[in-house]
């Protein structure tokens, strides 16, 4: 899982958009509203941890609802039809049951898939067409071992590795041709593990990508930064979590202004609600996508609530924290590196 707090950067004006103005071409959106994993510093994975999710009843967006939501953004010229769709933001796609109807249909009308996925169940590919399209594959890891992953997913570790080789076999024999990427979290304890899953990578032809896993969702960066964390909170992250680039980080935040950019995109809830950005999900929901019915439209909420985050004086710092996750880490194990695309 990946976080962003924001559609745009603070240096938006001078370096922002890359990509045709007037349209989005990316989404990120969820497929679902549930995660199986109990990833500490998640939002989603700490309330999974502390049962407050478990009575939540799933919801699995169907083909039928997927397609109207590509038609209505397609007709209003909300996004382009080449569009990247991200399926990722707080929860895992592969628990929809429908998730091979989505997409055969996105396969159907040319959209770029870019799925993230914590591989703890295989997509059912008897059901999938074609892999054709497929921009990415990101496998989310906590680590390399069964005390990482009882740490953190906790999940079984052989199992993922099986799920991960099968996932891509079968992507592959339908064509797949896109990025395949390890998204490694490092946290304190996994340093020693990372060779090993830099074999596993070159062994199955993907990059690995290592970033400093951080708070993702619940306010726990802008706490840290404001020396507001609970001593209970703070106790547990100093012995998992890595803080010591954050000065720098943050005094060369003009550079990763830059560095950071991304295209800008739209942020949709798994229920069809535009949403701030990758740092919130349904609760903070602004209005249904199907009454929206312009990319201007759009643009203007989101200019408006950047404006407001903006005179945050933590603003600036927290973004380029939650950004990190584009920064490569591998020098420091001696691999070259790499960016998220
Ligand atoms: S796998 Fe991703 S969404 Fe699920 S709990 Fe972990 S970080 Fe959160």
């Amino acid at each position: 899982m990946l976080e962003l707090t924001d559609h745009r950067n603070p240096k938006f004006e001078e370096v922002h958009y890359t990509a045709a103005p007037n349209r989005y071409t990316e989404v990120y959106m969820d497929v679902t509203n549930i995660c199986n994993a109990m990833c500490k510093y998640c939002l989603t994975g700490n309330k999974n941890r502390r049962g407050e999710n478990k009575d939540i009843t799933p919801y699995y967006m169907t083909v039928e609802e997927f397609r109207r939501l590509h038609e209505h953004m397609l007709n209003h010229d909300i996004i382009t039809p080449d569009c990247i769709y991200r399926i990722y933001n707080w929860y895992e796609p592969t628990l929809n049951p429908h998730l091979p109807d989505i997409l055969n249909y996105m396969d159907e009308v040319g959209i770029r898939l870019d799925m993230s996925t914590n591989a703890s169940k295989v997509l059912d590919f008897t059901k999938v067409k074609s892999c054709e399209k497929w921009y990415g594959l990101l496998f989310s890891m906590p680590g390399f071992s069964q005390e990482s992953y009882d740490r953190m997913h906790g999940f079984n570790f052989e199992k993922i590795k099986e799920n991960i080789r099968t996932t891509l076999k079968e992507a592959r024999a339908r064509g797949f041709k896109g990025y395949a990427m390890i998204n490694y979290h490092l946290y304190q304890f996994n340093i020693g593990e990372v060779q090993a899953a830099k074999a596993f990578a070159d062994e199955l032809g993907m990059e690995l990508h290592t970033i400093f896993a951080y708070f993702n969702g619940g306010g726990g960066k802008g706490n840290y930064l404001a020396g507001t964390l609970s001593p209970e909170d703070l106790k547990d992250a100093s012995r998992d979590l890595f803080f010591w680039h954050i000065d720098k980080l943050i005094a060369d935040k003009e550079r990763y202004f830059k560095e950071f950019r991304e295209a800008e995109s739209i942020t949709l809830s798994e229920r069809c609600n535009l949403i701030p950005g990758r740092g919130s999900n349904d609760d903070s929901r602004i209005k249904s996508i199907f009454d929206v019915t312009s990319y201007q439209e759009i643009h203007d909420i989101y200019e408006e609530l950047f404006d407001k985050a903006i005179q945050n004086p933590q603003f600036g710092n927290n973004w380029v924290w939650a950004h990190s996750y584009r920064m490569s880490w591998n020098h420091l194990f001696g691999f070259e590196g790499n960016t998220l695309i």
